[in-house]
């Protein structure tokens, strides 16, 4: 556990260090659960984004994107149900005063219990070899058994006491399975308390006039109020999606995590229309879809894992997350839902518009059913960065830290380094900056001995190092330094474009989904 928060610890200064996350208004001592993202930090998000963009709306000939706008009419978010039902349930501890999510508390115990259930197939896994039989081992090992029908039945418990609005009974779990506060480890909790999160903001000047709106919460309901424009006016036909990526605000009650959880985030978010019947066929396929488009950043398919939600939204018929390992374990990244056409009726009803679609095949009206994808910037960014910083022992006994990014993310795709800072060879590095700064971001830098450049750039994550020496004055060859293998290639100048394309370009990364 001390070796995960240490990780952790590193990865926060880190992104600090090298220009990636700074803390909001930090002079001012920062502000809670609101960051930054400083000259590296915005480029790698903006590539996540771009990543995302291409891949949803680019290579989906039905799926367009919108960019609304964060305020909205306020009975937005009473059809949506955020207003009545957007809520937390809250505990606070009385003898350390912190305040904690009930579901959180719960949630985590369950997940020891997992991670028991876990160790055990590990270990009969290496004892039995090839011929090891998960499925049968998790319905035949008593152990294991006992540890899983406990988490299910814990995490049961939970939904429907959350479903039914039972406080007092997610509090009896608390103390039944005798959950302490993580922190200090005392029991002594207060009651559980529902807490709204959104953020509430006025419009107008005038005190008696001003009408109260909200921060949005989910960048989702932009879209459903516009169904019925885009459908129109792109004649979109059933089934289709709308995209869009934007900033989102919680006021969340625990925020401890870095970028995990933040009061003010961005969400990437799709919302795919389709005939009634047919969701569960497109959440498959969305569920497939997504997970794959993790997989192409070759993060490592053991960090990412599929959880059925236990406690559906007020809004759904199926759910189930993307959730992914990060420093301190598995946590939602993205979340799949069946949205049934709960939003989109809704916003029928407060507004007394109709936003239904006609299908011309089957000569008829109907409102849609909605598969949504949702995936949070600032956590992909997180998992990311985490999983690519690596401390390596090399050959000689030295060790270095790495940020091995997908170079397809990479903030600076090479950086241009002169030897020395004389006899021409900065003039040479200018002007092959000057030449490759038109297809990609790069970086020239002259300062300190060639060794300590290498290690910086490592440090930033740049996948390539281009060294302009002597010989580049004569034969016009450079050497070209590959930052996870640490290998130099001598080659001309002139292929310089084409080595850094074939290793960064977006086509070749997104080409590998659902290889
Ligand atoms: P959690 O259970 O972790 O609070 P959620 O289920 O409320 O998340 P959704 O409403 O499904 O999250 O939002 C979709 C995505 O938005 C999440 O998968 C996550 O990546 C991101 N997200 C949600 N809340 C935050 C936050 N406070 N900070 C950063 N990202 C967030």
């Amino acid at each position: 556990m001390a070796k995960q928060e240490d990780l952790f610890k590193n990865v926060v200064s880190h992104a600090k260090e090298y220009g990636y996350i700074f803390p909001s208004s930090e002079i001012y001592d920062g502000l809670s659960a609101v960051y930054d993202y400083a000259q590296n930090g915005v480029e790698l998000k903006k590539n996540i984004r771009e990543y995302w963009w291409k891949s949803m709306v680019q290579m989906h000939e039905n799926i367009v994107g919108l960019d609304a706008s964060i305020l909205m009419h306020p009975t937005t978010w009473k059809a949506s149900g955020h207003v009545d039902a957007f809520n937390d349930p809250l505990i606070d501890n009385k003898d350390s005063k912190k305040r904690y999510r009930a579901d959180v508390l719960i949630e985590d115990y369950a997940e020891k219990l997992n991670q028991k259930a876990e160790k055990e197939i590990e270990k009969a896994s290496v004892r039995f070899g090839e011929a090891f039989n998960r499925a049968e081992y998790e319905t035949t090992n008593p152990r294991v058994m006992e540890y899983l029908s406990k988490k299910n039945s814990i995490l049961a418990r939970m939904g429907k006491s959350l479903g039914d609005g039972d406080l007092a009974d997610v509090k009896a779990l608390i103390e039944e399975l005798e959950i302490a506060d993580p922190e200090t480890g005392s029991k002594n909790w207060t009651e559980v308390k529902q807490f709204n999160l959104m953020f509430g903001t006025k419009l107008g000047a005038s005190a008696d006039t001003a009408m109260d709106l909200y921060l949005r919460p989910e960048t989702a309901q932009g879209i459903f109020v516009n169904f019925l424009n885009v459908q129109k006016s792109g004649r979109m036909k059933i089934p289709f999606g709308i995209a869009q990526t934007g900033k989102a605000f919680r006021n969340e009650i625990v925020a401890r995590q870095f970028i995990f959880r933040m009061r003010e985030f961005e969400q990437m978010e799709m919302q795919f229309f389709v005939k009634p019947g047919e969701e569960m066929k497109w959440y498959e396929y969305w569920k497939t879809t997504r997970l794959n488009w993790h997989l192409s950043l070759g993060l490592g398919e053991k960090n990412y894992r599929f959880h059925d939600h236990d406690k559906l939204a007020h809004y759904a018929n199926a759910a189930a997350d993307i959730e992914f390992n990060f420093p301190f374990g598995f946590k939602e990244l993205e979340g799949i839902h069946s949205r049934t056409d709960f939003d989109l009726k809704a916003h029928e009803e407060f507004s007394n518009k109709k936003l239904q679609y006609f299908d011309t095949e089957e000569n008829k009206n109907y409102t849609p059913y909605v598969v949504e994808t949702s995936v949070g910037l600032d956590r992909m960014f997180l998992s990311v960065f985490a999983t690519s910083l690596k401390e390596e022992e090399l050959e000689d006994g030295s060790t270095r830290t790495v940020l091995k990014l997908p170079s397809v993310l990479a903030p600076t795709k090479a950086a241009i380094l002169p030897l020395v800072k004389k006899d021409g060879l900065p003039d040479i590095a200018k002007q092959i900056m000057a030449d490759l700064k038109w297809d990609f971001n790069v970086a020239y830098d002259e300062k300190d001995a060639v060794g300590r450049r290498y290690r910086r750039q490592d440090a930033l994550g740049t996948p390539f190092c281009i060294t302009v020496d002597h010989q580049s004055i004569e034969d016009q060859t450079v050497t070209i330094r590959h930052r996870d293998t640490m290998k130099q290639d001598r080659v001309a100048i002139t292929d310089l474009r084409e080595i850094i394309e074939s290793e960064v370009s977006m086509k070749n990364w997104l080409m590998k989904i659902g290889k």
